[in-house]
């Protein structure tokens, strides 16, 4: 398969340094708002902070890809000595937790790394967070040609899963059909 060059954008997370604002969700969920900045939700961020406030320990965790079942085991960290609940540092959207769900649609939500036309010069929760707990980095990469599974093909599995196969092409007939009315 042909190599191609590719930006790779990452954050690396300075939990040690996290105050548990939630600036970096409130960011989020109103940068991702139809329209932009329309409404504040912090249950659509994409971005959630992991809180255990009598302990003072917040955690930021980044929505990462969907999947259809849930994990056979689930997992538990002990860090210093305190005992995280269950899942605590999963990233996935998966359906035996709503953690990146959207709460209308039933959508999984995924961090897109704020991509938008003109790009950002760093993402929205990175810009907010007056504690430089995210830090950003872009690096060149070769990768091989013929990608992952974009966010609307992630969109549309999600549907299926949830509708069915004919109620979605039933429900995309119908919205061709309205918009050439
Ligand atoms: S904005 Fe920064 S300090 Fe505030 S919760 Fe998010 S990561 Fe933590
Ligand atoms: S990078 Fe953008 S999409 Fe990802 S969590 Fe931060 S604000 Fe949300």
């Amino acid at each position: 398969m042909a190599k191609m060059k590719k930006i790779v954008k990452t954050i690396t997370v300075d939990a040690d340094r996290c105050n548990g604002c939630r600036a970096c969700e409130v960011a989020c969920s109103a940068f991702h708002a139809t329209p932009k900045y329309s409404i504040v939700n912090p249950a659509r961020s994409r971005i959630k902070v992991i809180t255990y406030r009598l302990d003072d320990i917040f955690f930021p965790i980044f929505a990462g890809a969907y999947t259809k079942a849930g994990c056979e085991g689930r997992d538990s960290y002990i860090i210093d000595g305190k005992e995280y609940r269950e899942c605590d540092f999963c990233r996935a959207s998966c359906p035996t937790r709503n953690r990146f769900t959207d709460p209308d649609s039933g959508l999984p939500l995924r961090c897109d790394m704020c991509e938008s036309d003109p790009p950002l010069e760093k993402p929205k929760c990175v810009e907010v967070c007056i504690n430089d707990v995210l830090i950003y980095e872009e690096r060149e990469e070769e990768v091989e040609e013929g990608e992952p599974i974009e966010s609307i093909e992630i969109g549309v599995k999600a549907l299926v899963d949830k509708h069915g196969l004919n109620e979605v092409i039933e429900t995309v007939e119908r919205v061709q059909l309205s918009k050439k009315a």
